[in-house]
C-alpha cells in the first residue's frame, strides 16, 4: 500500500525529538525535497507515458476521476498531520536514540542495514494487504482502493482515510520492532510512493521487457491484475513494491483470463461512476452494500 505520508515531515511541540529535526541523520528540509520531488517528479513522469503509451482506452473522463482521486491524496495527508501526531520518520529517529528495535542490537553498515530494512518493511506492507482482502471490515475499507473504475497513475494514490490511518499505525509498530534507521524508512516510503504510481499506471511495457522487470518491481500489467473485476483475480498479486512475496507465498497470477486491454477493472458491487469516482462519495464506499444486483448496479 502507497505511503501514508505522501509529503512533509512536520513537529510537534513539546515531543522529544523536538528541535532541528533529524539532527544526526537528515535535515527536514531535506526530507521534505526527497518526499515532494519523488511524488511530483513520478506523478508528472508516469502522467507523460500514459499520455504518450497508453496500455487501454479509458472509458471514465479523466479529468473528474484525477480530481477526485488527488483531492482524496489531499483529505488524507491533512488527516494524518492532524490526527497521528508522529510520522514514521520521527519514530524511526527515537528508536536509533533509544537503541529499540532488533537492527538497532546488531549495528550493521548502512550498506546492509538500508536494504534489509527496506525489504522486511515491504514484506510488512506485502502481508497487510493480504490482511484487507481477508478480513470483511478491512476489505470493505480497501474497496475504495479497487473501485476506481478505470487503472492509471492516481490509482496508487487513491485510499479510504480510515485504512490510511490502520496502515500508518501498522507502520509505526513494525518500526519499533525491527528499528530501522530514519534513512531506510524515508527510502522505503519514497520508493514505496514511486513504484505505487508506477504499477497503476495505464503504460505499455512492451512483454519481454515487462517480463524481465517482474522480476525486481511489480509492473502495471502484473498489478492491473489485482484490480480484476473477478475476485479469484483481485485476490492475487498483493504485492506493491517487491514482487517477490507473491512468487514465494503462492500469491502469483501471471496474467488474466481476459486480455489485458479488455479486462474489467473495479469491483462487481460498485459500478456507478458517481459512486467510485467522485467525492465525497468515494469516502461513504465502505458502508455500501456488498452485493451485487443481477444487473451489475450497486444496492
Ligand atoms: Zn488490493
Ligand atoms: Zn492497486
Amino acid at each position: 500500500m502507497v505511503s501514508d505520508n505522501p509529503s512533509a515531515s512536520r513537529m510537534r511541540p513539546g515531543c522529544e525529538i523536538s528541535g532541528p529535526l533529524h539532527e544526526d541523520s537528515m535535515s527536514s528540509t531535506t526530507e521534505v525535497t526527497i518526499r515532494l520531488s519523488g511524488l511530483f517528479g513520478g506523478l508528472a513522469l508516469m502522467a507523460i507515458w500514459e499520455v504518450l503509451a497508453p496500455r487501454r482506452v479509458p472509458k471514465v473522463r479523466r479529468a473528474r476521476r484525477w480530481m477526485s482521486n488527488l483531492g482524496l491524496l489531499v483529505f488524507n495527508t491533512v488527516a494524518v498531520r492532524l490526527l497521528i501526531p508522529l510520522t514514521a520518520v520521527e519514530l524511526a529517529v527515537m528508536a536509533e536514540r533509544n537503541g529499540w528495535g532488533a537492527l538497532h542490537r546488531w549495528s550493521l553498515p548502512p550498506a546492509w542495514e538500508i536494504p534489509l530494512a527496506v525489504i522486511a518493511l515491504d514484506l510488512v506492507i506485502y502481508l497487510q494487504h493480504v490482511l484487507f482482502h481477508a478480513v470483511p471490515a478491512f476489505w470493505r475499507l480497501h474497496r475504495v482502493h479497487h473501485a476506481d473504475l478505470e487503472f492509471d497513475v492516481t490509482t496508487g494514490l487513491r485510499f479510504h482515510t480510515i485504512e490510511i490511518l490502520l496502515s500508518l499505525g501498522l507502520k509505526l509498530a513494525a518500526i519499533l520492532a525491527l528499528g530501522p534507521s530514519p534513512w531506510a524508512v524515508l527510502i522505503f516510503e519514497v520508493l514505496l510512493n514511486a513504484t505505487s504510481m508506477f504499477n497503476h499506471s495505464n503504460v505499455r511495457i512492451p512483454l519481454g521487457c515487462d517480463r524481465m522487470l517482474r522480476w525486481l518491481v511489480v509492473t502495471p500489467d502484473m498489478h492491473r491484475v489485482h484490480h480484476s473485476i473477478q475476485r479469484r483475480e483481485a485476490d492475487s498479486n498483493f504485492g506493491f513494491n517487491l514482487p517477490w512475496w507473491d512468487y514465494l507465498l503462492g500469491t502469483y497470477r501471471p496474467q488474466p483470463a481476459e486480455d489485458y486491454e479488455t479486462m474489467p477493472i473495479g469491483v462487481a458491487e460498485l459500478r456507478d461512476e458517481r459512486l467510485c469516482c467522485r467525492l465525497p462519495a468515494m469516502l461513504w464506499l465502505p458502508l455500501r452494500s456488498s452485493r451485487a444486483s443481477p444487473d451489475g448496479n450497486d444496492r
